[in-house]
């Protein structure tokens, strides 16, 4: 019998690959180490009791956007919540953004190792992607961007800074520069800051300055507020923007509990810090244990740090992290990517799995 047919530009794509696998410690999807506080819990219990679960939700999801917007300090003119867009994860956010801005007959730019999943949202939704590259130490080379959207005029280009999976920050100056090209070809910058809480600067700077700038900046619940499971994210942009996204998604895609549950984490933002910091503090003992054992270790802006063990060893990238799955501890492998060849990928967890973690390396590199 017939099958009906894929798209063709889509009969070659692969699917997202993150193995889950059932181990004792768990570092390989960037995820926070440890639950929301309890109160918050009890909080968004509470907010499910009084939902009117028979409406739809609150369409421009206001009471959220206001206080995201406050968040950030973005209170100018009189509706900040129209300087933040909401989605499903801020893969959805970027998903949104292609389908408005890219998508056929478009091309978006993407400077490589990078998340993958902006090339492939990119190509999902029907555009053409083009790929830079990166100095030696993972930067984004200023003059390198410049021709490269000089070049191809992208109606797209990403940015993911603090950047995954290199955990490289890009100075302010990049980000300006980059800004300056694509205006000069109508296109759009996105700044992917889903670790932006671990990052010395924010693009978002930028936005509180001026309402014309063509960038948006994405951030999401998933790392820092360890609500991976509740699939919110944002981005911060000009009014303008934000009113051609909300034409695009589609209508109450934002459930209530969602839009509650965003807004009751945002009343433990202490909390949240704290996290933050002892999170770095882990990220620099890594960083110190990993170059102990000889490894080459990129330094991060993020709550992730991406390692190459010692070659002389004779374990190659895949055995360290088999080695590593043997004694269950799951990182990323990203040994087999282009430009990351042999290297890992550990998300910082909790002070414990952070000593399983480098006790399980330590002997993986001296069998
Ligand atoms: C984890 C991650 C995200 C998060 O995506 P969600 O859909 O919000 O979970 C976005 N961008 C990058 C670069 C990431 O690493």
């Amino acid at each position: 019998m017939a099958r009906p047919r894929i798209r063709d530009d889509l009969a070659a794509l692969e699917g997202y690959h993150s193995p889950q696998v059932d181990v004792d410690v768990r570092l390989n999807t960037n995820e926070a180490p440890a639950a929301p506080p309890a109160g918050y819990a009890q909080a968004v219990a509470d907010a499910a009791t009084s939902i009117d679960w028979h409406r739809y939700p609150d369409r421009g999801a206001v009471a959220l956007r206001t206080a995201i917007a406050g968040l950030h300090g973005l209170t100018s003119g009189d509706d900040p919540a129209a300087r933040v867009f909401c989605a499903n994860g801020s893969n959805e956010v970027l998903q949104t953004v292609l389908l408005t801005f890219a998508g056929p007959g478009r091309t978006v730019l993407t400077f490589e190792p990078t998340y993958a999943l902006h090339g492939h949202i990119a190509r999902l939704t029907g555009a053409t992607t083009v790929e830079g590259g990166r100095t030696d130490e993972f930067a984004i080379d200023v003059d390198h961007a410049r021709a490269m959207i000089a070049e191809h005029r992208p109606a797209v280009t990403f940015v993911c800074s603090p950047n995954n999976p290199t955990g490289i920050v890009e100075p302010t100056d990049t980000i300006t520069a980059m800004l300056d090209a694509v205006q000069a070809v109508d296109g759009l910058l996105v700044v992917d800051e889903a670790y932006g809480q671990f990052s010395p600067w924010s693009a978002t700077e930028l936005l509180a300055a001026s309402d014309e700038l063509p960038l948006v900046v994405s951030r999401t619940y998933s790392k820092t507020w360890a609500m991976a499971g509740a699939r919110l994210g944002y981005l911060l942009a000009a009014p303008w923007l934000v009113a051609e996204l909300d034409k695009v998604v589609l209508p109450y895609h934002l459930d209530s509990l969602k839009q509650a549950a965003g807004l009751a984490a945002l009343d433990f933002l202490d909390d949240m810090e704290q996290r933050v910091a002892s999170i770095v503090e882990e990220r620099g003992r890594i960083e110190t244990a990993l170059d102990d054992l000889a490894c080459t270790v990129w330094p991060s802006g993020a709550n992730f740090v991406l390692f190459r063990p010692p070659a002389e060893r004779g374990l190659d990238g895949d055995a360290v992290w088999q080695g590593l799955l043997d004694r269950s501890v799951l990182v990323r492998n990203t040994a087999s990517l282009e430009h990351l060849d042999g290297c890992l990928r550990v998300t910082v967890g909790t002070p414990e799995d952070n000593t399983v973690f480098l006790t399980a390396l330590r002997e993986v590199l001296e069998s």
